[in-house]
């Protein structure tokens, strides 16, 4: 993948592959626990999860409890609380995947690409220089559910940091 990779286009196949009925982003009807939702940390407004469609390895999101489409309808305390976690996730990511970059973003609308309007979230994507070659990589990630495992250990362990 050359060049930039905010391309809503894009994220809009990642989103649609999970093809959910209902919204993954709010507690599911049947309690799951939180490993197996692949969240990583818990504040008092918002949530990180590790995606389960990586565009590359460590994708995460970050996403409010409340169920709302626009940042906007958002609280001022909950706004604070996203950002401040987009922020720690960043900080995160870079310490232990050592990416020399990131792509920080929310779809936000159909027209703007996202899959789930319906409850805004933020994704973190890992990146590095020369990273197309991950691509073959994230396909393997994305058929074998251990590697996700791995990466929802390590990260984990990471996010322990915040409690
Ligand atoms: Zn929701």
């Amino acid at each position: 993948m050359e060049g930039p990779l905010w391309a809503p286009w894009r994220m809009q196949y990642i989103e649609a592959g999970s093809e959910p009925r209902a919204c993954i982003f709010c507690e599911p009807s049947e309690p799951l626990s939180d490993a197996q939702r692949l969240v990583l940390h818990r504040s008092e407004h918002v949530f990180v999860l590790l995606n389960r469609f990586p565009y590359s390895p460590g994708h995460l999101m970050v996403a409010p409890y409340a169920h709302v489409g626009l940042v906007e309808e958002l609280d001022t305390e909950t706004q604070r609380d996203l950002m401040a976690r987009i922020s720690d996730s960043a900080r995160l990511l870079r310490a232990q995947y050592d990416c020399e970059g990131l792509n920080i973003g929310a779809n936000i609308g159909r027209a703007g690409g996202a899959g789930f309007e319906a409850h805004v979230h933020f994704h973190l994507v890992p990146r590095w220089s020369g990273d197309h070659n991950f691509m073959t990589v994230v396909g393997e990630i994305r058929v074998i559910p251990k590697h996700l495992e791995k990466i929802y250990e390590e990260l984990l362990e990471r996010f322990q940091e915040l409690a």
